[in-house]
């Protein structure tokens, strides 16, 4: 059957930024869908996930992925619905897991996808289910290695992998101290996700409060962010302490490192007399294959009631670019995902 030509909005990179990323970086450029040919699908975006480490992708400084090219799509996870499938594994409307970027439509010839069909929400699999889900819960489980009693802190608490980390060691029968940006962050984190405590990294006195949350000091810390949270944690963590190296959102629009003495020695030293194990992790190049066995797990916590979830759903892909710049800004309440287009 012939397939009708369909509008596709798509977002492209326009220019890298310097420092924070700002509207003008991002161009919105309407054209036809592609067709599927022989053996591939046609997708159509329904959601759309927005995550840090694409500040990184827009920018040229070496890294562990290519950046985005000047004038291409932007890339991102997906879910999709099957719009036109002349591939036998895909049928029409099925639900799909992709990563076909800040687009409408996409042609795929399958290789990556995954088929959703299990009892949550589709969108689910851009964020408790999927990829950040599955860092807080690896970087958490298998490097954090978080034992009963002891005590895990985490930054960007109530965001897609913090609110995980936090949840996880409460499973584990950790004290899970948060870190959050404002007093209804710090709310949801103690009402809602079940943090012992929650440290508001905008209000004075951080590293006081920190210690004064962490009597028996930092086993685990889960580091989101670095900067300040990190200079409040290092006096703390404890002999053997492990520290997953997850994120540092607090540096992705440096455009230098920041000026003042090299902390260097103090770092190295503290790791060096308390055996502390410090452990820099990319989900899918170190954990990849567990994937399955990780939304096997996730399933269960989250049918047991066990792991709460919250996404910050903004409605319009013409919304991406603001919403992704004030994610860097803490301005996000959970997984950030842009509805795109209906069910
Ligand atoms: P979130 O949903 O947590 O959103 C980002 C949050 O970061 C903001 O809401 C804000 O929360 C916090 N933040 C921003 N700037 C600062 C700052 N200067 N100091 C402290 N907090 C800040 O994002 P994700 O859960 O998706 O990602 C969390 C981290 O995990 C990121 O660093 C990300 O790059 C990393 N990551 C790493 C992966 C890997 O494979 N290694 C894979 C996936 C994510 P608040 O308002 O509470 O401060």
């Amino acid at each position: 059957m012939p397939q009708e030509a369909q509008r596709n909005r798509r977002f492209v990179l326009a220019s890298r930024p310097d420092g924070a990323p700002v509207p003008a970086d991002f161009r919105l450029e309407v054209g036809e869908a592609p067709a599927a040919g022989p053996g591939q699908l046609l997708l159509r975006t329904v959601f759309l996930s927005l995550d840090p480490y694409m500040r990184g992708r827009m920018s040229d400084a070496p890294s562990y992925a290519a950046p985005v090219v000047l004038d291409q799509v932007m890339v991102g996870g997906t879910v999709c619905r099957v719009q036109v499938s002349n591939h036998p594994g895909f049928a029409p409307g099925d639900w799909v897991l992709a990563y076909s970027g800040w687009q409408d439509y996409a042609v795929s010839d399958g290789r990556g996808l995954l088929r959703l069909d299990g009892p949550h929400p589709p969108s689910w699999s851009l964020g408790v289910l999927g990829m950040p889900g599955f860092t807080a819960t690896m970087g958490l489980l298998e490097i954090g290695a978080p034992r009963a009693g002891e005590t895990v802190v985490v930054a960007a608490a109530t965001g897609a992998v913090g609110s995980v980390v936090g949840q996880l060691a409460r499973i584990k029968g950790c004290r899970a101290v948060g870190v959050a940006g404002g007093p209804e962050k710090c709310r949801y984190a103690l009402d809602e996700l079940g943090f012992d405590a929650c440290l508001d990294h905008r209000a004075p006195g951080l590293a006081q409060r920190l210690a004064g949350a962490c009597p028996d000091g930092i086993d685990v810390y889960y580091e989101n962010v670095g900067g300040a949270v990190f200079d409040a944690v290092l006096p703390l963590l404890n002999p053997r302490a492990r520290v997953p190296v997850c994120g540092l959102i607090a540096h992705y629009n440096d455009r230098d490192l920041p000026p003042g003495p090299d902390r260097t020695p103090l770092l190295l030293s503290t790791l060096l007399k308390r055996r502390i194990r410090m452990q820099g992790f990319i989900i899918f190049d170190d954990f990849g294959p567990r994937f399955g066995e990780f939304r096997q797990m996730m399933g269960g916590w989250l049918a047991e009631g066990a792991i709460r979830y919250r996404e910050d759903l903004v409605e319009g892909l013409e919304r991406a670019p603001e919403a992704f710049i004030g994610m860097l800004r803490g301005r996000n309440s959970g997984k950030l995902v842009v509805r795109v287009g209906p069910d």
